[in-house]
């Protein structure tokens, strides 16, 4: 999106040319540390993400879905 600063290295086109984040074989974002479940490009991550309340409903869904305790 306009205004983001994302490191080409996380960035991916996707099929229809749109700029997408990169993911592993996993399907997770490339930048998202797995050990620590952390943002590894925080102050940089793209303004979708800063959209993504952490600790909001979503997110604790997801983390449950996953085996991990609620966020924070
Ligand atoms: S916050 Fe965004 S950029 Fe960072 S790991 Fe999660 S999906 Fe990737």
């Amino acid at each position: 999106m306009a205004g983001d600063d994302v490191p080409h290295r996380f960035i991916e086109v996707d099929a229809w040319g749109g700029s997408v984040m990169r993911r592993g074989d996993d399907g997770w974002c490339n930048a998202l540390d797995r050990a620590t479940l952390r943002c590894t490009i925080y102050a940089r991550r793209p303004g979708v993400c800063r959209d993504y309340p952490e600790g909001g409903a979503d997110c604790l869904v997801e983390r449950a879905r996953h085996g991990y305790p609620g966020a924070r």
